[in-house]
């Protein structure tokens, strides 16, 4: 059940870099943040409105990102309602075929908020709690079920129609307003939950990210295909397992040569941890890559990708200033649902988004 952990080769093998890269991205991710909560305050304070809505706000919303996902693939329409949400879901997706899971241990504010606690599991404990194989295994499944509900609620039960339907009703239209109240008008149940979760994620390391994320659990899926991944050469190891103790992802990287598992985050802590020269490495397609080149590639996918979205105009919400503050004031705006589509279905359907998820 418990491991022995030598923490100080965790700490000696700390990458500085990633960890540079989380918090820029944390502290954009705030500003985004900061940014969207006084575009709200100003809008219900009534007066006139000189703060530009962010759209990097929709990076919070993946349900919105997939129902949208689906309309597109089916209709070939990118819609405008949160376009944002459906380029950030897309590049974080790519991510995953290039860098593993590195999306969660390099750019993810969830990820780093893990690390953190994982080192205060560490600190507290001076090694590394594990959970019985039988149990990891059945706790990890949760993620899978969660994501795999979500995939087949959208793509496989919710007709076109519905989509289209539910993509310009006004629970997904301002559903980034929702989102925010989930976080600054807590309720007392979400932050039980998430008191729970700190705590779990204390007692054993990565709780939510190794258990609970069904984003996570899509990239796994994803990174599958990745073209690139962490190789170990048997030539050069001398089977120390100084990688395993460190690894997060609680890989038996010794056993294999190629590291295909859906865990890996190409966080390189086992790369920075090895004592001997060549014996692992992340790999694309043969050509070694650092943790330099990795910070590289990852920022420019997401620079890439969002400069392309406001070249062409997806980038931007098409919702006016206007119809949020109507929203906000109270007066919804009309909607009605489309011919064909039976109004209790698509109001059952609309319930059950909601309790899934704020966003
Ligand atoms: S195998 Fe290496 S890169 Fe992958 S999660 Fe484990 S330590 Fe990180
Ligand atoms: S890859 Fe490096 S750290 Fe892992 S067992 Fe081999 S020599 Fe040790």
């Amino acid at each position: 059940m418990e491991k022995q952990f030598n923490i100080s080769s965790f700490y000696s093998g700390r990458i500085t870099l990633r960890r540079t890269i989380q918090i820029i991205f944390l502290i954009i991710t705030l500003l985004i943040g900061i940014k969207f909560y006084w575009f709200v305050a100003q809008l219900e304070s009534g007066g006139a409105v000189n703060i530009g809505r962010p759209p990097g706000v929709e990076a919070f919303l993946p349900i919105s990102a997939l129902v949208s996902l689906k309309y597109f693939l089916f209709t070939g329409i990118f819609n405008r309602v949160h376009p944002s949400a459906l380029v950030i879901f897309l590049i974080i997706c790519s991510t995953a075929l290039v860098f593993k899971k590195g999306f969660c241990s390099w750019i993810c504010p969830f990820g780093l908020l893990s690390d953190v606690l994982a080192d205060v599991h560490l600190y507290l404990f001076k090694k590394q709690i594990h959970l019985p194989r039988w149990m990891d295994l059945s706790l990890r499944g949760i993620k899978y079920a969660v994501a795999g509900f979500f995939i087949w609620s959208i793509f496989i039960t919710m007709p076109v129609d519905a989509v289209g339907t539910f993509i310009h009703s006004p629970y997904n239209r301002f559903s980034d307003i929702k989102m925010l109240e989930f976080f600054t008008n807590i309720s007392l149940t979400a932050f039980i939950v998430t008191l729970v979760l700190v705590f779990l994620s204390v007692i054993i390391p990565n709780f939510w990210c190794r258990y609970l994320c069904p984003y996570g659990a899509l990239l796994g899926l994803l990174s599958f295909f990745s073209l690139g991944k962490i190789k170990r050469s048997s030539q050069n190891c001398i089977n120390c397992k100084q990688c395993e103790t460190v690894c997060p992802g609680k890989i038996q990287i010794t056993k294999k040569i190629n590291i295909n598992s859906l865990e890996c985050s190409a966080c390189l802590r086992c790369v920075q941890s090895c004592p001997q020269k060549n014996a692992i490495g992340f790999s694309l397609q043969g050509y070694p890559i650092d943790q330099k080149r990795i910070a590289l590639v990852l920022s420019a996918l997401f620079a890439l990708g969002i400069i392309t979205a406001r070249q062409t105009g997806y980038w931007q919400n098409e919702t006016s200033v206007q119809a949020y503050r109507q929203y906000i004031l109270g007066k919804q705006m009309p909607w009605k649902t489309p011919k064909g589509i039976d109004p209790e279905k698509m109001k059952r359907m609309i319930e059950k988004m909601k309790k899934s998820s704020p966003g």
